[in-house]
């Protein structure tokens, strides 16, 4: 029997399935199991299409991981919610998250990092997907990419990688901070650390590269050199606080050098938002000797990165950030009420309204650079 807050209902709804890698997306009527004990079925009202969607899809392939429900920055309402529940009611407004935040754990007990040890990226970091799902298709397990899988009207996670947002806060805006901009901005200030009065560099002008320099404008930074290979995102990347601007194909010198002589010996941080590791070079690189700070954020995880040890020798600091070093459920909350507030911008990434079904189409669009972020909306509200 049915009892109230517990169903037993599969639900059948629409989602956008990745059969296998390099193909275009299928929507497809797919099943999604009842939520289980600590786990929360969410309805999914909007999403927004990230690089690292593609990433999966064109270029890390791997064989494990499909087929699979792509999309991880989502914002939906809480539909049931499985035993064990006390944090979530059918009704509230959420952000699906793709690292947990178990808060017990010895890396959720510590400030020093937000990767806790629990959920998909635990360990399947190579496959991005959890092995365990609540999807099926046609009578094949469909993975959940990245855990979350909001290319979907309905998904299922467990309520440690859910976080409660306010009531009040549009969907189709926030569900940017379930990836991209929390990532950008986070990088800046969370993880670079970036200082007032500093000078900063932010390759690669995407959201994330744009959230970037946000909170690099934020943490009071002077000059934000933005370095992008498509001058068509300087007018945008003004729009977030960058004051000078740099097409890597508009010089004969390497990046590095170029940015070292308008700088007087390179910046003090730089951000690398685009996941090839030849930038992730010349980002570290560019940074000033002795205590420039340089920090991964693209994601990549098909090639070794390298330097000359010299170049750490001499000072500089080389990091990676995932999520912007932001704690899930706590941050994303608060990233939602700085948005409200208005601290933070979101509106401005937004180039592209689509629906699900038209996810191909987005995913076009961000192949050949001609969106900042589609957001889709998948399910009426
Ligand atoms: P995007 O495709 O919208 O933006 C990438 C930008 O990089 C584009 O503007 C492109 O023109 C630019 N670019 C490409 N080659 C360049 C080069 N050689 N030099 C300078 N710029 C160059 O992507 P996005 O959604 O903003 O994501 C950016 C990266 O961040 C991706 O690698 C994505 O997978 C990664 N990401 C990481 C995390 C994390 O937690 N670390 C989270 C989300 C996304
Ligand atoms: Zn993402």
């Amino acid at each position: 029997a049915e009892f109230e807050g517990f169903p037993e209902t599969v639900i059948k709804c629409k989602a956008a399935v990745a059969w296998e890698p390099n193909k275009p997306l299928v929507i497809e009527e797919i099943e999604v199991a009842p939520p289980q004990a600590n786990e929360v079925r969410i309805k999914i009202v909007a999403t927004g299409v990230c690089h690292t969607d593609l990433y999966h899809l064109f270029e890390g392939m791997h064989k494990d991981g499909f087929p699979a429900v792509l999309g991880h920055e989502g914002a939906g309402i809480v539909e049931s919610v499985g035993p064990g529940v006390i944090e979530f009611q059918p009704g509230d407004k959420v952000i699906p998250l793709f690292i947990y935040q178990c808060r017990e754990c010895r890396f959720c007990k510590s400030p020093k990092t937000n990767q806790c040890e629990k959920g998909w990226a635990a360990d399947r970091y190579d496959v991005m997907a959890s092995a365990e799902s609540r999807f099926t298709c046609k009578g094949k397990k469909i993975l959940q990419f990245m855990g979350t899988s909001t290319f979907s009207e309905y998904t299922v996670v467990n309520q440690m990688a859910v976080a409660k947002i306010d009531p009040t806060a549009p969907l189709d805006k926030v569900c940017l901070l379930g990836c991209g901009v929390c990532t950008g901005y986070g990088a800046a200030v969370n993880t670079a650390k970036v200082e007032p009065g500093s000078t900063c560099a932010v390759f690669g002008l995407g959201a994330v590269g744009l959230a970037a320099v946000m909170g690099c404008k934020a943490a009071g930074a002077k000059k934000i050199i933005a370095v992008d290979i498509n001058p068509e995102k300087f007018e945008k990347a003004k729009v977030f606080g960058a004051t000078d601007f740099l097409n890597p194909k508009d010089h004969s010198k390497p990046i590095s050098q170029v940015l070292s002589k308008m700088t007087n010996g390179g910046v003090d941080f730089s951000l690398e938002c685009v996941g090839n590791v030849g930038v992730m070079r010349s980002a570290l690189e560019s940074c000033v000797k002795g205590w420039g700070v340089s920090v991964l954020v693209g994601w990549t995880d098909l090639y070794d990165v390298a330097t000359r040890p010299i170049q750490l020798i001499a000072g500089r600091t080389w990091k990676g950030s995932l999520f912007g070093g932001f704690k899930s459920k706590d941050g994303v909350p608060q990233m939602v009420k700085a948005y409200l507030d208005k601290k933070v911008k979101l509106d401005e990434f937004v180039t592209h309204n689509m629906t699900l079904a038209q996810v191909n189409d987005a995913i076009e669009l961000m192949k050949h650079g001609e969106c900042i972020r589609t957001v889709l909306s998948v399910s009426p509200q």
